[in-house]
């Protein structure tokens, strides 16, 4: 494809970002670990004079209260223009276990023509290709024809804890009409995909006692209550035969799929075996009657994350346990709230636990799910886009992950649209993490395509 606006650019550049790109991983930016704070300092600091250099203005950081984030927009196209706000992030997940690594996490090697190291793909190369596409258009056009801003996170791999707070103290400068992320991928390289929903997360910590301590089996057994078997019991219960959750009005809200989303996961190719051998599981499981695809991305699951109770130390211990803690997490989708879905869990909770025992439950977190309407005009545009670059139409898909999206939409009160150039082989956050070369040169022209499609999104 040669008649791109960026396509001369990216085969004059790729040296040269490639170096750069380089340069940024080997900053180990890990917001997990607050050893490596500096580090995702230094990495702020490389991510702004990336920005300013590529001729976007008032590049600053923005904390609040965490590590920074990144700011800089260009506003020379004038308030009737669109404004286009760019998410991704610049901090990276830690690296152990470090002896799985082929090469050091922070020593970028490339390799059959992909980039190995800790953040190549998740996120700097992701949030360097929009840079790119943004020096790109500025180096020939002299101009854009929207107002780009670009929002940098440092803390998305620890959950975006001030992202709200973030969003919500600097509305006004990050008001846009449009939200593009790049920090997802597609499904394979001649097979491109959007992503259109993310899905919200709720968690539920459960404790349960039955007695004031552990019992003596022999003299209290058979007639005293045992936590482990309530706490048991629960999580049995908690899924029927069809392993559809048996909480009362947890699908009440579920959106069905409209035509054309149902036709897109059907036409996306989904391959058992590869699928059961890449998660290490003989056979797949799940609710009845929906596909695996509609499993993860579509459908609401409830899964038991923890069940501890009693003795699990070596040899044995004869006694009726009195405590026990179950751990659950619900992914929810379109239109569930985690409030009504916090109701009803505990509203389950009370009706299924016995009288003898004292049950609390603590929530923890809360996410909301994100959609994306398929019919809106920025999709149409970036379909366009990916079309233009990779030759075939992008297909639809859902994450079964929940992240940072939901409060970019929510408030900033703007579609949320992914371009997003990773590979579902390039390890995000395990050992190993690469990104695909020739994904990052085709994600700079498809950016530039976007960006210039994207003047037309309020005419529509
Ligand atoms: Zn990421």
């Amino acid at each position: 494809v040669d008649d791109l606006t960026l396509s001369d650019y990216v085969k004059r550049s790729k040296d040269r970002i490639l170096g750069s790109l380089v340069d940024w991983l080997t900053i180990p930016s890990i917001s997990a670990d607050p050893a490596h704070a500096g580090d995702v300092g230094a990495s702020a600091e490389f991510c702004a004079d990336l920005l300013r250099s590529a001729g976007i203005q008032n590049v600053e950081t923005l904390s609040a209260g965490g590590v920074p984030a990144v700011y800089g927009d260009w506003l020379g196209a004038g308030s009737m223009a669109p404004t286009v706000l760019v998410y991704g992030h610049h901090d990276v997940q830690p690296v152990d276990p470090l002896d799985e690594w082929t090469s050091p996490p922070f020593e970028p090697v490339v390799e059959g023509g992909r980039l190995l190291a800790r953040g190549a793909s998740d996120d700097k190369g992701q949030v360097m290709m929009q840079i790119e596409a943004a020096r790109g258009l500025l180096g020939a056009l002299g101009h854009l024809p929207v107002n780009l801003k670009f929002l940098i996170e440092g803390e998305e791999e620890v959950g975006s804890p001030h992202l709200d707070e973030l969003l919500d103290k600097d509305r006004g400068r990050l008001a846009a009409d449009v939200i593009v992320v790049s920090d997802s991928n597609m499904l394979a390289p001649d097979l491109p995909t959007t992503t259109i929903s993310t899905r919200g997360l709720v968690a539920f910590d459960v404790t349960i006692r039955t007695a004031k301590s552990d019992l003596h089996s022999g003299i209290w057994g058979g007639t005293v209550p045992n936590a482990a078997l309530v706490a048991a019991r629960l999580a049995a219960s908690l899924h029927d035969s069809d392993h559809r959750v048996t909480v009362p009005g947890f699908y009440q809200r579920v959106r069905e799929l409209t035509r054309q989303e149902a036709q897109s996961l059907a036409d996306t190719p989904f391959d058992e075996i590869e699928f059961c051998r890449q998660a290490g599981v003989k056979e797949l499981v799940g609710e009845a009657g929906r596909s695996p695809y509609e499993r993860t991305g579509t459908r609401p699951t409830a899964e038991v994350v923890g069940l501890h109770s009693g003795y699990g130390g070596p040899g044995m211990k004869t006694i009726v346990p009195a405590t026990a803690n179950l751990k659950i997490a619900a992914r929810l989708v379109p239109e569930q709230s985690t409030e009504e879905v916090e109701a009803s869990f505990c509203q389950w909770l009370s009706e299924q636990a016995p009288s003898y025992a004292e049950v609390s439950v603590k929530t923890v977190g809360g996410v909301a799910p994100l959609l994306t309407p398929i019919d809106h005009p920025a999709v149409r545009i970036l379909c366009e886009a990916m079309e233009n670059v990779w030759g075939k139409k992008p297909l639809f898909t859902r994450s079964g992950g929940s992240g940072p999206e939901e409060g970019l939409g929510r408030i900033l009160e703007a579609p949320v649209i992914f371009l997003g150039v990773g590979l579902p082989e390039d390890n995000y956050h395990a050992p190993n993490e690469r990104l695909e070369l020739e994904q990052l040169w085709k994600g700079i022209t498809a950016a530039g395509e976007l960006v210039l499609g994207l003047r037309a999104v309020k005419d529509n």
